[in-house]
């Protein structure tokens, strides 16, 4: 009877998908939810941060290996796939201040006693920035603040260049690997990158080992790959790093940086910025040392000098596969990766392990004798810290292969205590949202979906969102970018993704240094694994919902929706440039800068620029609309037929249809000089890296002020949405025809 009465109240609701889910179904979610324990997820954790993990460690392969064993343990066909990659480790690092005073950065995060395993030194990855250049230059310092376009523009007006200078950046309001980007196109021959204690040091709490955050030692490893242009293995873009692929030659490769590039603690970083003069920098660029921050440049010169072993390494993914009993073709994929900078107790190991409990959890519904409709993949990926080497080889070597059979990929990368997140494909918008519905919050006892809604509206700015919480029936995802394993998936083949964690009741500054690590994490994090058991029963679900589903569960009313609101971001984002500009210009010719400029300081004023002229986003708009009516007859003829089945033939036909919806919205051409990105929805921006970009060709093109390039690009984000409009037009047709 229950049953009955959900399936009513979601049709009347509108959630036409949950409406499918047999009673069968419900009770192999309930089943297979019992099954995640805290104790078993404890066990994987401490097992697998035991010891340092980084891509091409022995530690790291013998993770590989029992991840594997486990998978086939539980029932899984289980195999090891290797790649050959370009995977560069320290072999020189040294950074020196020359003058006016000496000193020499430590670059070396000290054992805590408290903390049993930060003591492996000979094990750990010193700290360093994957794929930085060697590099040996002296050169005055300048700090830039977080090294972001907008940093520069400030750097501008007050007649500083960084031309031939090292920049110091610290971490934060973009991805890393843009700062050393930028800076290297203003023409710096260096970068160093800090963690200010402001962002994730003693400013927001205790520092470890007294709290979570970090310590004046503690420093930020990273890659700072030019991902916005590709991710994965720099030899082989585009192509599986399979040991006979054609490779290039390191000088051809565009995704290494033009400059050194070197990350550093604050214990190091102060010494440095206390020797800066010139201008004390804006009260916005402060950070929280006890010092006065100065821009520079000098006096301090610094001397920075890197060199790198630049060898081929072999990376383990593993990849487990049950087969589908009825639609083999079909599949429903599952990942995270399991290398870790060093221990990575949080980041990769809490998200492998409640993806292992998953694994156990399906093991156990294939003794009962559940066989899934979909052929179901469980992926842990290696290499990922670096630049999301194990998943985007797999992707590309597979790529033929994915194209036709993916379903939807679903990510996870860490996990911690606190509220349920998601990002992800807009037509999966309300599966996620009916998975976390059924989902229980460890803490509170209510569905994880209601403790987020409620987090929501207290964290609400208007009463307009607040309202559009209460009353819009799912909660809204963020877009998806790049940052984790979802992106060759998303960005390269167009296969619907979701990003999947808990999170934002245990902040810290530990991310990838030693110590995020077994101690740290039953000390300040998800203490007793429940935020893990709660990971487990998400993605669990998620998995066999999509597996087991009747009619695919894509839904196109949120995405269209969705998509009209991006086009309107565009819309204002250019009456805004042209605003800004036309006001800019009017206080040049009144003369407000030269009148307001302090005689005794450098002031230089903007440049005079051209009034951006209109742009016709008429192609857009009708294709938006034609989206909308598109999704809205799809959602009508679901209802229509909601407690109808369709022949076998017209439901094959149909999910053939919903998996190629993620796939029309890819251009073969890809992005605006980066053809590896071809989703003309989402993509890493190019100055922002995870920062998203929404419809990107057209934003950044506006962003750039290119407005031939604008209109172009709109004419080609028109032409997918009109396809995929067409798409679910005659996804929805499948319905009408059975009459
Ligand atoms: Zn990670």
């Amino acid at each position: 009877m229950k049953v009955v009465s959900t399936v009513l109240l979601f049709f009347i609701l509108g959630t036409v998908l949950q409406a499918q889910s047999s009673l069968a179904t419900m009770n192999w979610e309930s089943k297979l939810r019992s099954v995640p324990s805290q104790e078993k997820l404890r066990e994987y954790v401490q097992k697998l941060s035991a010891r340092p993990h980084h891509a091409g460690s022995p530690f790291g392969k013998e993770n590989a290996l029992w991840i594997q064993a486990r998978l086939k343990e539980w029932g899984f066909q289980a195999q090891i796939e290797t790649f050959e990659v370009l995977l560069p480790t320290p072999k020189v690092r040294l950074l020196e201040l020359v003058g006016p005073k000496r000193f020499t950065a430590k670059l070396q995060e000290p054992a805590e006693p408290i903390d049993p395993t930060s003591s492996h030194l000979s094990e750990q990855l010193p700290v360093y920035n994957a794929y930085s250049i060697d590099g040996d230059v002296t050169a005055p310092l300048v700090y830039v603040n977080h090294g972001i376009p907008r940093d520069y523009e400030e750097l501008d007006r007050r007649g500083i260049s960084v031309k031939g200078a090292i920049v110091i950046a610290r971490y934060g309001a973009s991805w890393r690997g843009i700062k050393p980007k930028l800076a290297a196109e203003k023409g710096a021959v260096g970068c160093i990158i800090y963690s200010d204690p402001r962002d994730d040091g003693f400013f927001e709490g205790d520092v470890f080992p007294k709290g979570p955050y970090r310590n004046k030692d503690g420093a930020q490893r990273g890659s700072v790959m030019d991902m916005p242009i590709y991710p994965g293995d720099p030899l082989t873009p585009g192509i599986g790093a399979t040991p006979n692929a054609k490779r290039l030659d390191l000088k051809e490769v565009t995704t290494l940086t033009k400059i050194p590039v070197l990350p550093i603690s604050y214990g190091d970083a102060q010494p440095l910025l206390e020797q800066l003069s010139g201008p004390v920098a804006p009260e916005s660029w402060r950070g929280a040392l006890p010092i006065t921050y100065h821009i520079g440049p000098g006096p301090a010169q610094v001397h920075l000098k890197l060199q790198f072993n630049w060898d081929l390494k072999t990376i383990y993914d593993v990849i487990g596969t049950i087969p589908g009993s009825v639609y083999p073709d079909e599949w429903i994929i599952r990942g995270n990766h399991h290398d870790a900078w060093v221990y990575g107790a949080q980041d990769p190991v809490s998200g492998v392990a409640a993806m292992l409990e998953e694994a156990r959890g399906f093991g156990e519904l294939l003794k009962q004798g559940w066989k899934p409709k979909r052929t179901i993949l469980l992926c842990a990926w290696d290499a990922e810290e670096q630049a999301l080497l194990g998943s985007t080889e797999w992707v590309e070597t597979h790529a033929d292969e994915l194209k036709q059979k993916a379903v939807l990929y679903i990510n996870s990368d860490s996990n911690g205590r606190g509220f349920f997140g998601a990002e992800g494909s807009h037509t999966l918008e309300r599966f996620i949202n009916g998975v976390v519905r059924d989902i229980e919050d460890p803490e509170k006892k209510i569905p994880v979906w209601k403790r987020s809604q409620l987090q929501r509206i207290s964290d609400a700015r208007t009463a307009e969102d607040r309202n559009e919480l209460r009353q819009r029936f799912d909660l809204r995802i963020g877009a998806l970018g790049s940052g984790s394993d979802y992106t060759a998936f998303l960005d390269h083949l167009g296969i619907a993704s979701l990003n999947i964690g808990y999170g934002g009741e245990d902040g810290g500054g530990i991310y990838h240094s030693i110590y995020d690590d077994f101690y740290w994490y039953t000390t300040f994090s998800d203490k007793d694994f429940s935020y893990g058991k709660a990971l487990a029963q998400t993605g669990a679900t998620a998995v066999l919902r999509a597996a087991d589903a009747e009619i695919l569960p894509f839904d196109f009313s949120n995405f269209a929706e969705t998509v009209r609101r991006y086009l309107e971001e565009l819309k204002k984002l250019h009456q805004s440039q042209q605003e800004e500009i036309r006001e800019r210009n009017k206080q040049l010719a009144e003369g407000v800068f030269a009148a307001i400029a302090d005689p005794q300081e450098v002031s230089v004023p903007p440049p005079v620029s051209e009034e951006p002229p209109s742009i016709n986003f008429a192609p857009l708009d009708n294709a938006v609309n034609q989206l909308s009516r598109s999704a809205e007859h799809y959602e009508q003829a679901v209802k229509k037929n909601t407690g109808k089945s369709l022949p076998d033939s017209k439901l094959r036909a149909l999910n053939s249809k919903l998996i190629r919806t993620e796939r029309v919205l890819v251009h073969p051409d890809g992005l605006p000089g980066r053809p590896w990105f071809k989703h003309m929805l989402y993509a890493p921006g190019q100055y922002t890296g995870y920062g998203v970009k929404t419809i990107p060709g057209v934003r950044e093109a506006i962003e750039r002020k290119k407005w031939k390039e604008a209109e172009s690009e709109i004419i080609r984000a028109a032409l997918v949405l009109e396809a995929e409009a067409k798409l679910i037009e005659s996804a929805g047709n499948e319905f009408e025809s059975t009459k």
